[in-house]
């Protein structure tokens, strides 16, 4: 391993997501192991520009790992988009002796850092955490895991509610440009329909099949619509469309909004973000840079960050067809 690197900065940026607490207790803990300082950044390259920083120990991170949120605070900054700005924020890593960086965001996030990293040409690591899943490179993003099981728990109470009083719920879920979401918790919540961006399944097909379920003796439906579905319609032009259509259904449409981004993060998602510090971080030392680690059959990889940035996350098809069966 090369020993140039005496410091590692971290921090946290964009839109949070659950894990991210515990990928900063990693990256801290790996980089004390090999004897590196390090140095966290608050809220984002905002901390960067405002000189926000604070050197960490392993134990700064004591009991981090099963919170939701991000310790470090994240915000989205304008002045970083700037030359100006980047150029006050690189001041500060000059006078922090910050070697190389380790940004835990989204793609917003990773194309900051790679600009950064052309201007000045301190390297960077990227540790993909966002719950929408939709970066290129990993199988899963950090939070993500979590999304899923606090989308699936607010679905199941949802349709306790609605076999109670024979309703039709469209329920919203994140995912403005990926249906991982709208997909995997549609199938794991037993979902009647599920409307995804990837896809266009029609207004008169989502009649047939309501139909169709009150037909075979279903008297409450679930269907689930990411934000940005692709019938082009918001969940509350779908739901009055289809009260009007299908008059004898009681509608109601429920949007989880930002409970979704909450949360104690799964199992998966604390194992995911501890892997993804160590590896960023001996990334690092390996003389790796301008990469995002990510996961691939249960193997770290590292992915170019513009690839990561302009590739698509694609969603497995087959899901789709597996909808369909099982929605009978
Ligand atoms: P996310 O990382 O979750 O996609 P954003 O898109 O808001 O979130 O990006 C987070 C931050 O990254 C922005 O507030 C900004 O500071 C920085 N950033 C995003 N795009 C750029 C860019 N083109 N140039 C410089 N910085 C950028």
């Amino acid at each position: 391993m090369s020993i140039s690197i005496k410091c590692i900065g971290v921090l946290t940026s964009g839109g949070d997501a659950p894990g991210m607490n515990a990928a900063v207790r990693a990256v801290v803990r790996t980089s004390s192991f090999y004897n590196i300082k390090c140095v966290a950044i608050y809220k984002g390259y905002q901390g960067l520009i405002d000189n926000n920083t604070k050197v960490m120990n392993p134990r700064s991170v004591n009991n981090i790992i099963n919170k939701g949120g991000t310790i470090l605070k994240s915000a989205r900054c304008l002045e970083f988009r700037t030359p100006e700005g980047r150029k006050k924020a690189f001041e500060t890593i000059e006078k922090q002796n910050i070697d190389a960086l380790v940004v835990i965001g989204g793609d917003g996030s990773f194309t900051g850092a790679m600009i950064f990293q052309s201007e000045f040409k301190i390297p960077v690591i990227g540790i993909p955490g966002t719950i929408d899943n939709d970066i290129y490179g990993t199988s899963h993003t950090l939070g993500y895991d979590t999304a899923l099981n606090t989308v699936i728990d607010a679905i199941d109470k949802i349709r306790d509610t609605a076999i109670s009083h024979n309703r039709l719920f469209f329920v919203e879920v994140m995912g403005r440009d990926a249906g991982h979401i709208a997909l995997n918790t549609g199938i794991g919540a037993g979902a009647e329909e599920i409307l995804i961006p990837e896809e266009n399944m029609g207004l008169e097909r989502l009649l047939d099949s309501l139909s169709r379920s009150e037909k075979s003796g279903k008297s409450s439906s679930i269907v689930v619509v990411a934000e940005g579905d692709k019938t082009g319609k918001n969940v509350f032009e779908i739901a009055e469309y289809v009260e009007k259509n299908l008059p004898h259904y009681e509608v109601r449409v429920s949007v989880l909004g930002h409970m979704q981004r909450g949360g104690s993060p799964s199992c998966f998602d604390r194992v995911l973000a501890s892997r993804m510090g160590v590896q960023a971080v001996e990334s690092l030392l390996n003389g790796d840079s301008n990469v995002m680690v990510g996961l691939k059959e249960d193997k770290m990889i590292l992915t170019p960050l513009d690839k990561a940035i302009k590739g698509k996350s694609k969603i497995n098809k087959n899901l789709i067809r597996v909808s369909d069966i099982l929605s009978i």
